[in-house]
């Protein structure tokens, strides 16, 4: 891999590649490196950052702790095809994710389990309605609070309505600016009521753990392929244009393939509106202390205005005395030319069907692929992401061998 710092040092020349990805997170250096390993094709990927690893970035702060620029990753997935290949890049450390809830300065394990019922409903009330839970849905089940509150038995509305007003409801506002019966109820499903003791974030998956030298390390390695030239600070825009069912490098036709990861309203200038997004503003701070709180994240589901704390230590495992360093989400609205992130697609009808009416425009043309959480406007963990890119990566190398 070269990695260059900007397009005109290094004298780029688009018939030099037989495909351009734009984006350096996990979609494009995914499909990147399938099709570098796979195919030879020599591959072009633009990232208008001045780093690879897109929102699964991290480095080392000045205190010399690592952290996540873009907020708090834990990787996670049921996903044995993606487990492998990424596996093939890093080893992971065996992090188990725990989250506890600040409810009304009492904390309790997120998602609601066996021991958050007992705290939240005294130790013999909780257990009588935890064996009545069991009964019902059985044991070891995730149960989505929508669902919960569906039932018309009084016990489990009682249950459904502390969730909902304890954990759900103003972490909810703070975050998406609406209720959680107001937003799609995917969203509020990913933190589910867990029917059992496991008090880890994600008790369902496979895998779970961290990249052992960090993810930025695991992208370096991904990326390691001599075909692959990455040009850093590099806004696709300023090169690349669709016209009707072509695209255009340089100001000429480009007759390889396209991966384009970015927002997908953000190439045609927004002309047919605004994809709405989430922003968050991260604000980190380091401590002079060993450790700041007893778990990676604590969320903040009744008070203050933002939604969790991070403690980058307690998650990638890293021993250092006497210093830490933790981050506060403050959710915002995504405005666009005031230097915000696009993070979270706001999944509602209207702005969904926004997005198909892009998607059509793009679906025209033949070598242009939108991949990933920007442009495919979805809520995609890593490994989806993933998983999504080595879909891509099979339908190219299909293509490929027909050529
Ligand atoms: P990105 O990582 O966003 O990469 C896209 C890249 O394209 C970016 O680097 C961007 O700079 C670049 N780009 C965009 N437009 C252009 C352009 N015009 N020209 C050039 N480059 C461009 N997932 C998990 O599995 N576990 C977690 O714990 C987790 N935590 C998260 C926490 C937060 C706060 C957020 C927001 C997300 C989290 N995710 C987590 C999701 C994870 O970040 C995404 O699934 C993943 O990073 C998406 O990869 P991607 O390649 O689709 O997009
Ligand atoms: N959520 C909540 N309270 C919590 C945790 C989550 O209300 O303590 C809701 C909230 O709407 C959030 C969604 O569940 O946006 C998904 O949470 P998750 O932790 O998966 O969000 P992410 O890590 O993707 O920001």
């Amino acid at each position: 891999m070269s990695i260059f710092q900007s397009l005109e040092k290094a004298s780029f020349d688009p018939a030099n590649y037989d495909m351009i990805v734009v984006g350096a997170g996990y979609a494009g250096a995914v499909v990147a490196r399938r099709m570098a390993e796979e195919a030879d094709w020599r591959v072009a990927i633009l990232e208008s950052r001045n780093h690879i690893a897109g929102n699964a970035f991290d480095k080392e702060d000045d205190a010399g702790i690592l952290i996540h620029l873009y907020g708090p990753h834990i990787y996670h997935t049921t996903n044995k095809r993606v487990n492998d290949f990424l596996s093939r890049f890093t080893q992971w450390t065996n992090y188990q994710h725990r989250v506890l809830g600040d409810v009304n300065g009492e904390l309790m394990p997120v998602p609601f389990n066996h021991a958050s019922l007992k705290l939240a409903f005294g130790e013999e009330r909780g257990e009588a309605l935890y064996n009545k839970l069991v009964d019902t849905f059985g044991e070891n089940v995730k149960v989505p609070l929508m669902d919960l509150r569906a039932t018309d038995d009084p016990d489990f509305e009682e249950v459904a309505d502390y969730v909902y007003k304890n954990i759900f409801l103003y972490y909810t506002q703070k975050q998406w600016g609406k209720k959680p019966d107001e937003i799609d109820p995917a969203i509020t499903a990913r933190v589910p009521i867990f029917i059992g003791n496991d008090d880890r974030y994600f008790p369902g998956a496979t895998w779970q753990g961290m990249p052992a030298q960090g993810y930025t390390k695991l992208f370096e390695s991904l990326l390691d392929h001599e075909l692959i030239d990455v040009f850093l600070n590099t806004d696709a825009r300023d090169v690349l244009a669709i016209q009707d069912d072509k695209v255009e490098v340089s100001g000429k036709p480009f007759a390889g393939t396209v991966v384009y990861t970015g927002p997908l309203d953000e190439l045609f200038n927004c002309d047919l509106g605004e994809l709405p997004y989430r922003s968050l503003d991260m604000q980190f701070e380091t401590l002079p202390i060993n450790q700041f709180q007893p778990v990676g994240t604590v969320n903040y589901p009744t008070s203050e205005d933002f939604t969790r704390i991070t403690e980058f230590k307690n998650m990638t495992g890293q021993v250092k005395e006497g210093v830490t360093t933790i981050m506060r989400e403050y959710p915002m609205a995504y405005v666009r030319g005031e230097n915000m992130t696009p993070y979270y697609a706001i999944l509602e009808p209207q702005n969904k069907a926004l997005y198909e009416k892009y998607a059509a425009r793009v679906a025209q043309v033949p070598n242009f692929y939108p991949r990933g959480r920007l442009a495919e406007y979805r809520y995609y963990d890593m490994d989806a992401v993933c998983d999504s890119a080595l879909q891509l990566a099979d339908e190219l190398l299909e293509k490929n061998k027909k050529a």
